[in-house]
């Protein structure tokens, strides 16, 4: 099924990630997280795709699974900027012959290796690629806070743009820890006049050593209120899961109570993180 055709329904929908192992000693234990994942009945389930990295080969292969196996609707993910195009019209013909018909089109972070392929720049042309290569139901990466590399938030919104243009039919937002700086953004994407689908992207951050990379990662702002929670129970793993399983909980009742539909949970292959927010939104769902 097409993620757009799940989007339109009345209703809240709920999804969750997971990214492919490294390593293919790793395999096992991803596909085991996958399958109890997927046996929550998610709304959809995306599946991440390395940049450059060997994790890339098993995007397809899992996203299959997922929609065989288990009957839950993929998102397979793929990036472009350390790609060829090659590579990206092999993978697109795999996805294809596997029935996948929604990508989360990226450009993926700039690899250190000066050498990698320069076939793409933005993810836009990877957007425009795929719609010329079949059927797709295309998503795109969007950034409340702005994209890191970005000079400022409204160049940012006119790339933004410049995707939703070239054929993208929703967009799932990077994390965000602060509510109201979601609100604030679809306002201003609503005023762009973009009006995709945004799915809200919410991370439970369930141990402390994720803050580290988030912020160096993303910039992400981190409220108060959430650093408190970090400062307290950041060294008691399972009271800091069980907080930020909360907060993350909290976040999610908050939007949906404003009228935000799409929620995707970036559950990082962790079934009793994906159990434990399902169970808390069983009556609101
Ligand atoms: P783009 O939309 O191409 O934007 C990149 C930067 O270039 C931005 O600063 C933008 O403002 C600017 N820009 C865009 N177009 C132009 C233009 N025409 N001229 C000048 N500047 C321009 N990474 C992975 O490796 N694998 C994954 O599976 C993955 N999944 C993700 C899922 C989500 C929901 C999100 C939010 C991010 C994900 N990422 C993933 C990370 C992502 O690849 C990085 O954030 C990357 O740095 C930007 O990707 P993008 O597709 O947003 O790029």
């Amino acid at each position: 099924m097409k993620i757009r055709d799940i989007l339109a329904e009345d209703k809240p929908t709920l999804s969750f990630e997971v990214f492919p192992p490294k390593t293919e000693d790793a395999y096992e234990t991803v596909e085991k997280a996958a399958k109890e994942i997927a046996g929550l009945k998610p709304s959809f389930m995306s599946v991440t795709y390395g940049a450059g990295g060997g994790t890339s080969d098993y995007t397809v292969g899992i996203a299959s699974d997922l929609q065989r196996k288990y009957g839950v609707t993929p998102l397979a993910h793929l990036t472009c900027v350390s790609s060829t195009r090659e590579k990206v019209a092999q993978v697109l013909a795999e996805l294809k012959k596997e029935n996948i018909e929604n990508i989360l089109a990226l450009r993926g972070d700039i690899p250190e290796d000066k050498g990698m392929p320069k076939a793409y720049h933005y993810a836009s042309e990877l957007i425009r690629e795929i719609k010329r290569s079949g059927d797709f139901c295309i998503g795109a990466a969007c950034y409340p806070e702005g994209h890191v590399e970005s000079a400022n938030k409204a160049a940012d919104m006119d790339y933004l743009k410049q995707k939703v243009e070239a054929g993208c039919d929703f967009v799932t937002t990077q994390m965000f820890f602060d509510n109201s700086i979601l609100y604030s953004y679809l306002y201003r994407i609503r005023e762009k006049g973009i009006t995709v689908p945004v799915i809200a992207g919410i991370m439970p951050v369930t141990n402390a050593r994720q803050i580290k990379r988030i912020t160096k990662m993303s910039g992400t702002y981190l409220p108060s209120r959430f650093m408190s929670i970090v400062d307290k129970f950041g060294d008691n793993p399972n009271a800091m899961k069980q907080a930020g399983i909360a907060y993350a909980t909290d976040q999610i009742i908050d939007l949906i109570a404003n009228g935000v539909k799409g929620i995707h949970v970036y559950s990082m292959n962790k079934p009793d993180v994906a159990m434990k927010i399902k169970e808390n939104l069983s009556e609101i769902l």
